[in-house]
């Protein structure tokens, strides 16, 4: 049952609720992608990203966890909005194939319910799935599964299993098929919160290196998934004009590996805003002056006063597009003070 929808049907000012908000909201992440490679391949090679450059709000210059830039810590970041390490941190450091009976609530070896955005999602009343192209990702599965999950205390009892659908799904080290079966799952019917893990071009750089051909190959393998779920959000009535799309990276990479946090080629990422309630054609730390500082060359630490936008900043955006609360006990974005418009 979609809570909100029917909450809007319910007002006489829907249409301003539909400006200012998206019912669905997309969280892709592209695994070890560096924002240069954008910018050196440009906009006549890859016009899905460049359309956020020219109708979203952007920056090449996000960061990803001061401490780890690897997939699962980071992903980890992505989906409960805290850092990795440290009392608040969700402490999922391995990066590891999951033992079957491992959780983020006991990865370090405490019990402690780490809440996600399928949590927040799930418990509202809206739909959640989560396709992704490493086997390692069932780690967010046993997670948030009907035992793992934690109790729907918010308003009616949607159940303890957080993902709705979960997809692993990968051929020849591409995102191909994964990203077709998104397209198809959304047109039967759309989802309220869907996160996208895309492999392709952590895939290129491990195999040969970062900013070769091969690579650069990747990059526009994956701006041909970015065409099509433009194309399905345009040609879709249901889609169109109240879709919002989160575009981020946990790492990028330099050499044929990116484990060196403190290294700007494996830390630095793009941040990417597109759709509902989103500002047109604007850098994204211009409209945040108050709350982040485009750290340039710098490497912040969590304790730093000017706090750069991180990967991590996107768990609480996606809640805030949806209209949703903050996660519980998350720590990055947490005030939704990120500011989109
Ligand atoms: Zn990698």
């Amino acid at each position: 049952m979609k809570l909100k929808n029917l909450l809007l049907t319910g007002t006489l000012f829907s249409i301003s609720s539909f400006a200012s908000a998206a019912d669905q909201v997309i969280l892709i992440s592209v695994d070890g992608l560096r924002p240069d490679a954008i910018n050196l391949l440009g906009e006549s090679e890859l016009p899905g990203f460049f359309r956020f450059h020219e109708e979203g709000i952007w920056t090449d210059s996000a960061r990803s966890d001061f401490d780890y830039t690897r997939t699962l810590p980071n992903h980890s970041s992505m989906m409960t909005g805290r850092r990795v390490t440290g009392p608040a941190g969700h402490g999922q450091i391995s990066n590891a194939m999951p033992p079957a009976d491992m959780t983020l609530h006991n990865n370090t070896g405490e019990e402690a319910y780490v809440n996600s955005v399928f949590d927040v999602a799930h418990d509202h009343g809206l739909s959640t799935a989560l396709y992704v192209s490493k086997d390692k990702f069932v780690l967010f599965e046993q997670s948030y599964n009907s035992a793992t999950g934690a109790k729907d205390i918010v308003g009616e009892d949607n159940g303890e299993d957080k993902i709705d659908s979960y997809h692993f799904l990968v051929e020849d080290r591409a995102a191909d098929v994964l990203t077709d079966r998104f397209v198809a799952d959304m047109t039967n019917e759309p989802i309220n919160f869907s996160f996208i893990h895309i492999v392709d071009t952590d895939s290129a750089g491990h195999g040969d290196n970062w900013t070769t051909p091969d690579y650069m190959d990747a990059v526009k393998r994956v701006d041909s998934y970015l065409q099509k779920i433009f194309a399905l959000i345009d040609g879709n009535q249901a889609l169109s004009g109240n879709t919002s799309i989160i575009l981020v990276a946990d790492h990028g990479g330099a050499g044929r590996a990116h484990s060196d946090a403190a290294d700007s080629q494996n830390h630095t990422v793009p941040f990417y805003v597109w759709g509902a309630g989103v500002a047109e054609g604007e850098d994204i730390y211009a409209l945040n002056t108050e709350s982040r500082t485009n750290p340039g060359m710098g490497y912040p630490t969590y304790e730093n006063a000017e706090q750069p936008i991180r990967n991590g900043d996107a768990a609480n955006l996606a809640m805030q597009l949806l209209e949703l609360p903050a996660i519980f006990g998350s720590t990055i974005n947490a005030e939704q003070d990120l500011r989109v418009q």
